[in-house]
């Protein structure tokens, strides 16, 4: 064990220069909001991922609202997600009014188990389903190949929540092109960053169309048309009671300067995690993380073998945090919130075994692309000296 103590952070984004000198050429264009640089953020970004349309919005959780909206999620239906997701990607199908049918994960993995959809999807709340909405966790594609075989047997929608599987690539494309959308997170701590922000891919020019009128107001216009077209500026009309779900210029031209960086992130992001890998291996009371095709590596998800432990993975953590390392949990199954495990009769831990036995052994370790090698290997020296000090 080193005897210096080090501090490594969970995360720290990683803005440089060129980030700052955008920011301040939009302050000082006199043009804050959504306008020419949203756009050319859309461009890029469809361009990277090659999906025919790329919206960007405030949010994830704004996008898979619009998004799911746009598919037809509704008061009248419900969506197959899974429980081991951050709270927005369920709570936005019941803000649209639609029921929430959980399907456990695989057992050896933190994806949606396409088995469980199944099961759903053959029950009779089955015929209710409008959409199965899989999470890409940590950056590892869920098994897409079965999930849209079954979208298209039980003729539902699929709506990828990708809000940490940007870079994430597959044989079958960029996760979030697979299905019928795509939502993308650039809040502080993920892959890329705009502060708060995300961004919708879409194939169906319709669907596209909905989600654009829908992220401002409803209008049949954006505001950038109706101050640059020579249409008169102030004609427009409300098709539906839309939201305020627009990314302003300033956050855009952050996003496109991160964009830009994606590769040199994913490469150092790689290169972190190979390292915890190569080490943890070596280890007998760490299982590794899973790496399906063309992870992004968004988290590295420590699991305990907690057979070989005198302690809880909480006692773990807590050490961790004394060393002065940051750590951090994803994501305390969704059945165990209040508001979740009093909304239906099922919602219990003994239904969803294998995301509940996920998170009772799971740490998510620092991983960032700014971090030292120094620093991955004092994260690596202080988990050995934890589990020396509880190996049972
Ligand atoms: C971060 C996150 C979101 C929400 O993203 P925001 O951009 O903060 O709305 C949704 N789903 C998952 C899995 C996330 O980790």
């Amino acid at each position: 064990m080193n005897a210096v103590k080090m501090n490594v952070p969970f995360f720290k984004a990683s803005i440089g220069s060129e980030e700052e000198k955008a920011v301040i050429d939009v302050m000082r264009s006199g043009w804050l909001t959504t306008g020419s640089q949203a756009l050319a953020f859309e461009k890029e970004f469809s361009e990277k991922v090659h999906s025919p349309f790329a919206l960007c919005v405030n949010s994830n959780t704004s996008g898979m609202i619009l998004a799911m909206e746009a598919l037809g999620v509704n008061r009248e239906n419900a969506v197959i997600t899974t429980p081991y997701t951050f709270v927005s990607t369920a709570a936005s199908a019941r803000h649209l009014g639609a029921d929430v049918f959980f399907a456990d994960i695989e057992k050896d993995s933190y994806s949606i188990d396409p088995n469980s959809i199944e099961k759903i999807l053959k029950s009779p709340d089955g015929k209710k389903v409008k959409a199965i909405v899989p999470v890409h966790i940590a950056g590892n594609v869920c098994n897409m190949n079965a999930i849209m075989n079954l979208a298209e047997k039980y003729n539902v929608k699929v709506i990828e929540d990708c809000a940490h599987s940007f870079p994430s690539k597959t044989q079958s494309g960029y996760a979030g092109t697979i299905g019928d959308a795509g939502i993308f997170s650039f809040y502080a701590t993920k892959t890329m960053t705009t502060a708060e922000g995300g961004m919708v891919t879409v194939k169906d020019s319709a669907v596209a169309k909905r989600i654009t009128q829908m992220r401002l107001h409803g209008m049949d216009r954006t505001t950038w048309d109706r101050y640059t077209s020579p249409k008169a500026s102030w004609e427009y009309d409300i098709i539906a009671p839309g939201y305020k779900a627009n990314l302003p210029d300033i956050l855009a031209a952050l996003g496109r300067v991160q964009l830009k960086r994606a590769e040199e992130f994913d490469r150092k992001r790689k290169i972190h995690a190979a390292y915890y890998n190569s080490n943890l291996k070596k280890l007998d009371f760490i299982k590794l993380p899973p790496d399906s095709e063309g992870n992004a590596w968004h988290l590295y998800l420590m699991r305990l073998d907690l057979s070989k432990l005198k302690c809880s993975r909480d006692d773990f953590a807590r050490e961790l945090q004394q060393m002065g390392v940051g750590i951090s949990m994803h994501f305390i199954p969704l059945f165990n919130f209040s508001y979740w495990k009093n909304l239906y009769h099922g919602f219990t831990p003994e239904n969803f075994p294998n995301a509940q036995q996920h998170y009772l052994e799971t740490i998510t370790l620092p991983l960032w692309p700014d971090m030292t090698e120094e620093m991955c290997a004092y994260v690596v020296d202080c988990i050995k000296t934890i589990g020396e000090k509880y190996h049972g």
